[in-house]
């Protein structure tokens, strides 16, 4: 019993330690820019914090500032867009 509620403890801990940040964290097809995500295939832009994000982020970023869309994907169509 004493060992679960230690396990219980040292999980609720290890949620609480920030992960470690990659390298590639927030770049176009790297890993997630929120901290506690980071998963890999950021494809989504957000243009407040001018980092990219994972879909399921990237969906709860807009839901979370809607009608403001926040984070849009990047196609082939707006990088030309951009570079113009
Ligand atoms: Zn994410």
């Amino acid at each position: 019993m004493i060992v679960n509620v230690l396990e219980t403890y040292q999980n609720m801990v290890d949620i609480e330690v920030e992960p470690e940040l990659k390298p590639d964290k927030g770049l176009l097809n790297g890993s997630c820019n929120r901290r506690a995500c980071q998963k890999p295939g950021a494809t989504w832009y957000n243009k407040w914090t001018y980092a990219h994000y994972c879909k399921d982020c990237a969906r709860l970023i807009n839901r979370s500032a809607f009608p403001e869309k926040l984070c849009e994907e990047v196609t082939n169509n707006n990088l030309k867009g951009d570079k113009s």
